[in-house]
């Protein structure tokens, strides 16, 4: 086991000497290679083909300037990004990140971990991630639209339904994938439906996806609390974020009878005793694109806290549902000290390595989002199969798909941190099946 250590240590030294300053992808990368020793001691030809060196050196990265005009004709530059990590089980497949905080580490990591996210879906997906250091918030639709068509006029010749499939994440959902996905119709004068997934059902979209990610991550969640006898119904919940993930993990633990009490966004924290009103938030949300201190206009018994922490908020489970690194060591304390006993990654990477130490040293269960934040991108790739058979599924349908491609993950990562000696570890879980899976392909095709 020492030597397997030794070796990825020196992998992670050599990972951070090659990626100067990108620690959010030195953070990702550390996550999983350092849980891969006993993987290492069991398959001694993973070594010997190098397996994990190969595994942390994106296939492709693509970095490209975004020039557009905004409402009062002023010149606009960002910088735009795609990174195809690995195609071993299919074409590169993740979302696009629209904001001002994005760097290309920023895209690495986030691709890095698809690699296993997509992996462990089971189904034929490569990872991929891309994004721009564009701001989204105040703009204009307009500004939105060109900004997007700009953006798409360069990407157009990287993608293709068997090359590399985006998506949406933070800042890109429903309208941004509109003005992207006609751009590209337009360049490429064929309406090629799988390029792009997240599509509106009512032109080439899937039921379901939009849902998917907050869905399959209560669905994990669920699971979690089965193993430990325990159920969803009557539970305090703390959800934070008030984007896409937030607001559909929000609705389906309020379908499955657990009390949503709070809620965020990057201003503040609403906390509502009686029940986060979810119709209030996506009006303020998704119809107004406003902010949520808006909420105690429609309920003034509720409060909204300025600069406030979630994390403060008591509950049993923790759904955090925001941006990377969002809950650190201080907010896990906190929430073990308030009773906290699972904490279920809704958005990527968003508890700090120090935090995910504490919720295994107390016993707490945590799903880390590769996990449990994979029912997204699983929908993406049922998006896909629609697409490909140029066939539509009804909601009940695809939402059952979902469901059963997140039991599968939840006992594939349960029974595989048992299998290795680590019960309960679903961090340790989750790397060593997808790591195994790509691992293999890799493999099979040689030196490429
Ligand atoms: N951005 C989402 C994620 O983090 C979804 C990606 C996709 O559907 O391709 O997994």
């Amino acid at each position: 086991m020492k030597e397997a250590e030794q070796r990825i240590q020196a992998i992670y030294e050599g990972v951070k000497a090659r990626n100067p300053g990108e620690v959010e992808f030195h953070q990702a990368v550390w996550e999983v290679i350092s849980t891969l020793a006993p993987v290492l001691q069991r398959h001694p030809e993973y070594t010997e083909h190098k397996i994990i060196e190969r595994l942390c050196e994106p296939e492709r990265q693509i970095i490209f300037r975004v020039p557009w005009q905004d409402d009062k004709g002023e010149v606009q530059i960002n910088r735009g990004f795609r990174v195809g990590f690995n195609s071993a089980l299919g074409p590169y497949k993740g979302g696009l990140r629209f904001h001002p905080s994005v760097l290309l580490g920023t895209i690495k990591f986030l691709a890095f971990e698809q690699t296993f996210k997509n992996a462990l879906t089971g189904l034929p997906i490569g990872s991929g991630k891309g994004g721009a250091d564009f701001d989204p918030k105040g703009k204009s639709d307009n500004e939105i639209m060109r900004f997007c068509q700009s953006f798409m006029t360069e990407l157009y010749r990287h993608i293709g339904d068997m090359t590399d499939v985006p998506a949406g994440d933070i800042g890109v959902g429903g309208r941004e994938i509109g003005y992207l996905f006609g751009q590209y119709k337009r360049i490429v004068n064929r309406y090629e439906a799988g390029v792009l997934t997240g599509k509106n059902p009512s032109w080439s979209g899937a039921l379901v996806r939009k849902e998917s990610t907050g869905y399959g991550a209560v669905y994990f969640a669920e699971e979690m609390l089965k193993v430990r006898g325990q159920e969803l119904a009557g539970k305090r919940c703390v959800v934070s974020g008030s984007g896409n993930v937030a607001i559909y993990a929000t609705q389906k633990l309020q379908q499955l009878g657990a009390i949503v009490v709070a809620c965020s966004d990057s201003n503040g924290v609403i906390y509502d005793e009686q029940g986060i009103c979810l119709d209030t938030v996506r009006q303020i949300k998704e119809v107004e694109r406003g902010r949520l201190k808006e909420y105690t206009n429609h309920r003034p018994n509720a409060e909204y806290r300025h600069g406030g922490d979630i994390w403060d908020i008591a509950c049993d489970l923790a759904f955090p549902c925001a941006t990377q690194n969002e809950l650190n060591e201080s907010h896990a304390k906190k929430l073990i000290a308030n009773g906290c006993f699972a904490v279920t990654e809704g958005a990527n990477m968003p508890c700090t390595p120090e935090a995910v130490d504490l919720f295994h040293e107390h016993g707490i269960a945590y799903a880390p989002g590769k996990a449990a934040n994979a029912g997204g991108v699983a929908t993406s790739a049922l998006e896909m199969q629609q697409n490909a058979s140029r066939d539509t599924w009804s909601f009940e349908y695809t939402e059952n798909r979902l469901r059963e491609i997140m039991v599968n993950i939840h006992k594939n990562c349960h029974r595989t941190a048992e299998e290795f000696g680590m019960p309960g570890n679903y961090v340790a879980g989750a790397n060593i099946v997808s790591f195994r899976q790509v691992a293999d392909a890799v493999m099979a095709f040689g030196v490429i």
